[in-house]
């Protein structure tokens, strides 16, 4: 008998139904479904015997390999929770998360040693390198655990990006990821014959439970890619007849502007998704004007993380619109005292509430509690409206809106139309506290390589299509925009530059 429901038990329940189909490959390497349930058989074994229970966290450090999805389906198998982390933070951040989870494994790639070698905290107790102990242990393993998991038993700790403060860690269960997976295929039509790309990193939410996740589930094959690269991804996708990947928005537009891009066969391209962040609408149709399904998925890690998608049909229509909810989940907007209204043509701040939709943060009472209101709607921190068609619309975050003489300013209108300047790589608009406004705009903008522009020329644009309360009143250029891993530009950085540079208010 299988021994439960949960994440740990998929690569033996694909095993059953396609044992040699390649589930896994990574470059001279693969390993088919009964291969992969064997190992992470092995490795759970081998977790228990290291002591780790029901409950218990395994922490994992490193770029996306064979051996992230071992770790995460082994620990799921024990009833553990599998803890990804972001190897490019800084030491002290992944003492702190390695803290904060409490984790008692610690698996590791090679290339993350310096990152700990510096004492780890007390909570763990043993450290596995994907190269040494960790094959030891799977060569050497015990007897498989005996535990019974629950959908609605914890998975995974997946921290958030960490834009609009520390990272907090949502607690995922089998159930969430299991129902976003079920969302995910109402959507897209994924194939057991799939070859997807994972280029997005497996720590953060897009990389796991975009396409990952739903082609395991359907018994496709996975390719998980290690470094990113545009000009290797590219050649990649012709030469392995790849048909989907995830990405974020910048990778997208690395891609696009790669000198091989126009050589570039994609005709095995049947989906490419991509979110967690705006597009700019040149780039969308760089990918579109190839004939390319692109998809844009909006979500976040609280809901494991499909909110909405854009159908295969609507795209062409609403190149940069973020789609439709999810067959199992649903929005609404949040009204005046709190409570869920309809969405509607209205930016609002977005409530979801779904099976997808996790049930609190890891060790965060009280923001748990305050991320929910009236039964069980979370509150998402964006501002979105839906168009004619029903189609989503990401405004903004509510944090980063600029409230300017009493008027609502979305820095993300400012800067889709600021990217439309051919002259303009990157631009970044924030709040600046004012002494006559209250607070004005502040455009960090980066300019393309040889590009000329003076901040009249880049005002002039803006004048052309934006209400004068709008234009940011400070225009400051710069090399690059400080950034997160996943090409989140870090705004609570900017936003001390700004005040710094530019304030004249009280802050
Ligand atoms: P933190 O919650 O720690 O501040 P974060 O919200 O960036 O960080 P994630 O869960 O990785 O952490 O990102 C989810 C957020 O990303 C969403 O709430 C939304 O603001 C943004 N986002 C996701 N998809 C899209 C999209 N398609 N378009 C615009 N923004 C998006
Ligand atoms: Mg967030």
């Amino acid at each position: 008998p299988l021994p439960d429901f949960g994440l740990g038990s998929w690569p033996a329940r694909r095993a059953r139904i396609s044992p040699d189909r390649t589930a896994l490959v990574e470059h001279d390497r693969s390993l088919t479904y009964a291969a992969l349930a064997a190992r992470v058989e092995r490795l759970a074994g081998a977790l228990t015997r290291l002591g780790v229970r029901p409950g218990d966290r395994v922490a994992y450090l490193g770029v996306n390999a064979i051996s992230v999805f071992e770790t995460l389906f082994a620990t799921a198998r024990c009833g553990a929770i599998f803890v990804p982390l972001n190897y490019r933070l800084s030491g002290t951040e992944i003492r702190y998360m390695l803290d904060d989870s409490g984790a008692s494994v610690l698996v590791h790639s090679p290339d993350t040693e310096a990152l700990v070698a510096d004492p780890l905290p007390e909570s763990v107790r043993h450290v596995l390198r994907t190269d040494g102990a960790f094959e030891t242990e799977i060569a050497e393993a015990g007897p498989s655990p005996e535990t019974e998991v629950r959908l609605e038993d914890p998975c995974l700790l997946l921290y958030t990006s960490g834009t609009t403060g520390r990272p907090k860690a949502a607690v995922l269960t089998h159930g969430n990821l299991t129902w976003n997976t079920v969302n995910q295929l109402a959507h897209l039509d994924v194939l057991g014959t799939d070859k997807a790309l994972c280029i997005a990193p497996l720590f953060h939410c897009v990389g796991l439970g975009q396409i990952t996740l739903p082609t395991l589930f359907k018994g496709g094959s996975v390719e998980p890619v290690a470094k990113f690269d545009p000009g290797t991804i590219l050649a990649r996708i012709g030469e392995a007849g790849i048909t989907s990947f995830s990405a974020v928005p910048t990778m997208l537009e690395m891609m696009c502007r790669h000198e091989s891009w126009d050589r570039t066969d994609l005709s095995s391209l049947t989906c490419v998704l991509y979110g967690g962040s705006p597009v700019a609408e040149r780039v969308a149709r760089a990918w579109l004007d190839r004939g390319v399904q692109l998809l844009q998925g909006y979500g976040m890690t609280e809901a494991s993380p499909g909110v909405s998608m854009a159908t295969h049909e609507g795209t062409p229509a609403h190149p940069v619109a973020a789609g439709v909810p999810h067959f199992f989940t649903d929005v609404a907007a949040l009204g005046p005292d709190l409570t869920p209204q309809p969405l509607g043509g209205t930016p609002a701040e977005l409530l979801v509430r779904g099976p997808n939709v996790f049930g609190g943060y890891w060790n965060r009472q009280a923001e748990s509690a305050a991320s929910f209101v009236d039964g069980g709607w979370f509150r998402t921190g964006d501002v979105v409206r839906v168009d004619e068609d029903g189609w989503a619309h990401v405004v903004d975050r509510v944090k980063d809106m600029i409230i300017s003489g009493g008027e609502n300013v979305y820095p993300a209108e400012i800067e889709a139309v600021a990217a439309r300047l051919d002259e303009v790589d990157a631009c970044a608009v924030v709040g600046v506290p004012d002494e006559r406004w209250g607070e004005v705009g502040a455009a960090f903008v980066v300019p393309r390589p040889g590009a000329r522009l003076d901040a009249a020329a880049f005002r002039a644009h803006l004048e052309q299509h934006l209400a004068r309360y709008k234009i940011p009143k400070h225009v400051q250029f710069t090399e690059a925009l400080p950034r997160n891993a996943t090409g989140k530009i870090r705004r609570v950085e900017l936003r001390a530059l700004a005040a710094e540079t530019f304030s004249n208010g009280p802050a």
